[in-house]
């Protein structure tokens, strides 16, 4: 089996449900030039638990995560089925590298991943759990958990990880396709080069307070979902970035994949 590559994907507004632009038109590029995955496993900045969960309902309800949206989102159905199976494997793998995990059979599917998917995988023909954010994890150990998790990928399935490296709803602007703030723009520059330098001191050190993502990160829920991708590379894998935008002034939708 071929081992599949693992993404970081923005999500951004959940207007991008029923958009058209570079951003949709880059989720649909990067499916059709994967191979067909058995299961896919996002990590959502949409579920934030104390301890990690799985969901493990072979039919997870659609849960619309958003409230002062148009009604044309709460219309839209994206029902993929669930993965018992991969959500034990998950686990498992999970509990072997000494992170408890438990399978949640009630909770659905939130719009960081429904949103996204259904410009991949159109037909919801592939089978999708999500993975919660531990909130008392300490923000290193995310790298761990991507590393646990990269035997899916030599099984066929696709991890990926769904939030935004910049996210700041206090300054979110209507408009997608608003001017972007300067902080916004330089700090998803320093992302990408702590990327490519795969520095993970670093990248840990924005999850916290600091000064240099203090505009880009206010939470931490949105950038953490990054960190597994990376922990995930193999060895002479590097991240490449599939897309880069900047969204409503404040939000960045840049996308890495590897493999
Ligand atoms: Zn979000």
């Amino acid at each position: 089996m071929k081992k599949m590559p693992s993404l970081f994907v923005g999500h951004g507004s959940p207007m991008n449900a029923v958009a058209h632009n570079s951003y949709t038109e880059s989720l649909g590029a990067l499916a059709a030039a994967m191979p067909a995955p058995r299961g896919i496993l996002v990590v959502s900045a949409h579920w934030v638990t104390p301890g990690l969960r799985v969901t493990s309902s072979p039919s997870p309800r659609q849960i619309y995560d958003f409230f002062g949206f148009p009604d044309e989102l709460y219309k839209i159905q994206y029902e993929p089925q669930g993965s018992p199976e991969l959500a034990a494997r998950t686990a498992e793998l999970l509990d072997r590298a000494g992170f408890p995990c438990a399978e949640d059979p009630a909770r659905g599917i939130d719009h960081a991943a429904w949103a996204v998917l259904l410009h991949m995988y159109p037909k919801a023909d592939i089978p999708v759990i999500e993975m919660s954010l531990d909130y008392k994890m300490r923000v290193g150990r995310w790298f761990e958990i991507g590393a646990a998790l990269a035997a899916l990928r030599e099984e066929g399935f696709l991890v990926m990880g769904s939030g935004n490296v910049v996210h700041n709803l206090y300054r979110f602007e209507a408009a997608i396709d608003a001017k972007p703030y300067p902080w916004a723009l330089k700090f998803n520059d320093t992302v990408k080069a702590a990327v490519a330098a795969n520095d993970r001191a670093r990248l840990s050190s924005f999850a916290l307070p600091v000064e240099e993502s203090r505009d880009a990160v206010p939470t931490p829920e949105h950038y953490l979902p990054l960190l597994p991708l990376l922990g995930g590379m193999g060895e002479g894998e590097k991240a490449s970035i599939f897309h880069e935008s900047i969204q409503n002034a404040s939000i960045a939708m840049t996308g890495f994949s590897i493999g």
